[in-house]
């Protein structure tokens, strides 16, 4: 049976981007409907870390992530390469918290839906997007089909949709927006491991990943979860020229071989199996608004290619995305309301592009062995320019501050074109 159901706006997947699309959506007062094909909670793959450029989402949510909420603090990166240790604190910067956190995605992404279901959001799980319903005379999307778990197909029509669903975005795919091969991927494998170090309150990364004696481009992660597990994982990019043919699970294994082995990373306390995804990164499906649909979080490929996290950027296009769709539907016309979703993407590039530029040429350069080397080794043996690099890989700057850092990244972001 066909039944009909409207909304001001249809957003497709509850992860982190469209919970909180439809959180902020609601906020404003639009009544929204959001569509998630599991049903909460369930697994998904991640290395579970937040830095504060994510905790600032989680609370402009208006979640408390306190010890007694069940979320484990962390001051800060540690970083082990070229024989050095070097414990960085997170940078105070104006407008974000000076920590971060871990929890796993399970609980977490069921949080962020169940925040948004507070705040008015009528979310469906166990109901999958199956397709888009576009009006033939202007070409717009205008709607969704669904089919939920028993079965039963419906038609959803509402004035925009927006695409969170994931690296594979179906939905994007459905009105032709391939992935763009010009940005970078990277993959990242994950598990978990029984292991003393659970309660660490540093997020640990590895610099020196090697393939047959040469360094890869990537680093590997060890994330206490504070539940007697610690979250073991790592990511590669594909400027490297073995990016194709290597195998993750081996390469993982052999890296945490050389660990000690009371830290206990071996076999018998694995609790999970290892799993894989793709890493979507510096705006790799565009444009971020097309014929009545948006796109969010890494279905727009808003992973950040310096440091592969993902979280933040798609709760926070979520949040700017839903600031645009609140002033299209005040719009008198709709020529007007497609002039005000047409802002979505340059907002979008005027916030993120040039510094995801810069995160391409990174990635470009640490491909090469060579450089990587060269980078792990002289940036490790200094304390003040790996701040410096924290602060980059981090985004966490202030294009206001008043440090020579923040004077130097905002600048460097300003000459980078957008794109
Ligand atoms: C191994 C690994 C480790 C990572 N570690 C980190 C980390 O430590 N920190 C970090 O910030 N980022 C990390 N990332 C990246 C991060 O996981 C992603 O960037 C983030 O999940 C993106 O959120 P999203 O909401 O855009 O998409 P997703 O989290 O993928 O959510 C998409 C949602 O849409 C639903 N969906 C899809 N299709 C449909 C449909 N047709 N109908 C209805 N629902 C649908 C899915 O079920 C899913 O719930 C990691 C990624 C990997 C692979």
């Amino acid at each position: 049976m066909i039944t009909q159901n409207d909304a001001d706006v249809i957003v497709v997947g509850a992860g982190p981007g469209g919970s909180a699309t439809a959180f902020h959506l609601a906020n404003r007062g639009l009544d929204v409907l959001l569509f998630e094909k599991t049903s909460f909670p369930r697994e998904k793959v991640c290395g579970d870390g937040l830095t504060p450029r994510a905790v600032k989402q989680i609370l402009d949510m208006g979640i408390e992530p306190t010890i007694e909420n069940g979320w484990l603090r962390n001051k800060g990166l540690r970083v082990i390469g070229a024989g050095h240790r070097l414990e960085l604190e997170w940078p105070e910067v104006e407008g974000f918290p000076n920590y971060g956190l871990v929890r796993t995605r399970s609980d977490f992404d069921e949080l962020l839906a169940r925040t948004a279901q507070k705040r008015g959001v009528r979310l469906h799980e166990k109901t999958r997007v199956t397709g888009p319903i576009m009006d033939e005379q202007t070409g717009r999307m205008i709607g969704v089909t669904t089919k939920n778990s028993e079965g039963e197909e419906s038609k959803h029509f509402a004035k925009v949709v927006v695409a969170a669903d994931g690296v594979s975005s179906r939905m994007a795919l459905a009105l032709g927006l391939e992935r763009r091969d010009d940005r970078p991927m990277g993959v990242a494998v994950r598990t978990y491991y029984k292991s003393p170090r659970t309660h660490d309150n540093y997020l640990e990364s590895w610099l020196e990943l090697k393939d047959q004696n040469k360094l890869l481009p990537g680093y590997g992660w060890i994330f206490g979860m504070g539940d007697g597990t610690s979250n073991v994982g790592l990511g590669i990019l594909d400027s490297s020229p073995v990016f194709q043919s290597i195998d993750y699970k081996d390469l993982l294994k052999r890296w945490l071989d050389q660990t000690p082995v009371e830290w206990g990373f071996r076999d018998e306390n694995m609790t999970q199996q290892v799993r894989g995804a793709a890493l979507p990164m510096g705006f790799n499906r565009q444009p971020h608004y097309v014929k009545g649909m948006v796109l969010v979080g890494d279905s727009g490929g808003m992973v950040n290619p310096f440091n592969g996290e993902g979280i933040a950027y798609a709760m926070e296009t979520g949040q700017v995305v839903a600031e645009v769709i609140e002033k299209a539907m005040k719009a008198k016309s709709t020529f007007e309301m497609e002039n005000e979703l047409n802002q979505y993407p340059t907002v979008l590039k005027d916030r993120l592009g040039g510094y995801y530029t810069l995160g391409r040429v990174f990635v470009k350069l640490i491909g090469n062995p060579q450089i990587m080397q060269i980078a792990t080794k002289y940036g490790m043996a200094s304390k003040p320019l790996m701040r410096f690099t924290l602060k980059l890989l981090a985004n966490l700057y202030s294009t206001t501050g008043k440090t020579k850092t923040d004077r130097i990244i905002t600048a460097l972001t300003k000459i980078a074109p957008a794109a």
